[in-house]
């Protein structure tokens, strides 16, 4: 299998995959793309193998619901592609892997209809050549609904269900945008439609780059395919703990050890699950057997350092990898977060945090109450901005707790 290494991490709109790994700080990243959406747990326990001999153990959980192995040498990656082919988890070639980005509902069942699309969609995007000119962050979503619904996450196009049909939903400038519902029968027929009037129109950008002349072009190919569409909510989100017949487990800022992935499998093995799924809060979702084994499992996560509550101050702080993972960074970004978020309970201080290595502010594009930004082994004081607002001032990263004035919090 050819192995195409390419230092691309300053071209915006470009990701890795098996196929076409990128360079960073710390070797090769190789992103898998899971199948509809979940690793069964003989996949994940591999992945935790491969990404402890052929990588550096450490894996990122990514906000797109993939999983991408760190510290590949470029001598043992071909090994890598091998066997993650064996696994079936590498596609054709780089070009259709590119074009896979299908977020699932995490808690979809087994042959429910939501699976069911999503795997019609990815055979799809497999077979129709031209879909390969969909640019690499074109994405989609289908979802069901339901306390841990991916609704509000951004792709550019969205199916959730509603009842017994799909709501279908076209992102825009103003964000998504419901057009009508479909039978799930028809749910393809309306992707590909969606998809091929895209490309009609502007095939290198997203949906909400559209002037509005062609988005409408495309909301017109689509809504005759449509029927009314009801009134429905798109609350939900991330949960952890017991959710219906799953649990919701995180990571530290996304980031698991081989070691944990591998015993994160064996909790679930013992739980009778089947898969690990994945969603785009970097959360992972295993359906259980009965409470109680949820509840086994989210003890036996808590214990090798994962994040099992919804109140965890660690959730709170966004961190990109930083040094010396990323040759962008002159600090250790995820280690002062950590640090930053006990500091944060002890002060009181209930805002969003955003530590960034540098100024490109990979973990987070949205403002936080308070950013920090790594610049010569010292970080960039800016409050209620993102990563490129104005510095108030300047921090030593061992005089963090200065960034929480005394009883301003209380
Ligand atoms: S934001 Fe972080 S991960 Fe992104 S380039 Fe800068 S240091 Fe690297």
């Amino acid at each position: 299998m050819a192995a195409a290494i390419e230092a691309r991490s300053d071209v915006k709109g470009w990701c890795p995959g098996v196929l076409r790994p990128m360079q960073s700080g710390d070797g090769l990243i190789v992103r898998v793309r899971p199948r509809v959406g979940a690793f069964s747990l003989d996949e994940a326990r591999a992945l935790a193998d491969l990404a402890g001999r052929l990588g550096n153990g450490h894996i990122d959980l990514t906000r797109r619901a993939n999983l991408q192995i760190r510290g590949v040498e470029a001598d043992a990656l071909c090994e890598l592609q091998a066997a993650l082919g064996q696994l079936g988890l590498v596609d054709r070639d780089a070009e259709t892997e590119a074009v896979r980005n299908v977020m699932v509902a995490p808690l979809a069942a087994a042959g429910s209809d939501v699976r069911r699309i999503a795997m019609a969609v990815e055979a799809l995007l497999a077979s129709d050549r031209r879909l390969l000119d969909l640019p690499t962050k074109f994405g989609l979503s289908i979802d069901e609904g339901g306390p841990v619904s991916i609704a509000s996450e951004r792709a550019d196009i969205c199916l959730r269900a509603v009842g017994d049909e799909f709501a279908v939903g076209l992102d825009g400038r103003e964000g998504m945008r419901w057009l009508g519902t479909c039978a799930p029968d028809a749910a393809l027929n309306v992707v590909s439609t969606a998809m091929h009037a895209f490309l009609d129109c502007a095939p290198h950008r997203r949906l909400r780059d559209l002037p509005g002349a062609d988005l409408a072009r495309v909301q017109a190919a689509v809504s005759p395919l449509l029927s009314k569409l009801p009134s429905f909510e798109t609350i939900g989100g991330r949960v952890l703990g017991l959710v219906q017949n799953a649990v919701g487990i995180a990571a530290p800022f996304g980031r698991l050890e081989a070691t944990q992935l591998c015993r994160l499998a064996d909790l679930a093995t013992m739980a009778d699950a089947r898969e690990l799924h994945l969603s785009p809060w970097r959360t992972i979702y295993v359906t259980v057997r009965d409470a109680a084994a949820g509840r086994a499992l989210l003890d036996g996560a808590e214990a090798i350092g994962l994040i099992v509550r919804d109140d965890d101050p660690v959730l709170r702080i966004e961190a990109c990898p930083g040094a010396p993972d990323c040759t962008s960074s002159s600090v250790d970004a995820r280690g002062d977060a950590r640090r930053l978020a006990g500091l944060a309970s002890a002060k009181g201080f209930t805002g969003s945090l955003h530590v960034s290595g540098c100024a490109k502010g990979c973990a987070r594009s949205a403002p936080s109450d308070l950013v920090l930004v790594g610049d010569g082994g010292r970080y960039h004081l800016i409050r209620h901005a993102t990563t490129r607002g104005p510095a108030e001032r300047s921090v030593d990263a061992d005089d963090l707790a200065s960034v929480f004035p005394e009883n301003a919090y209380g």
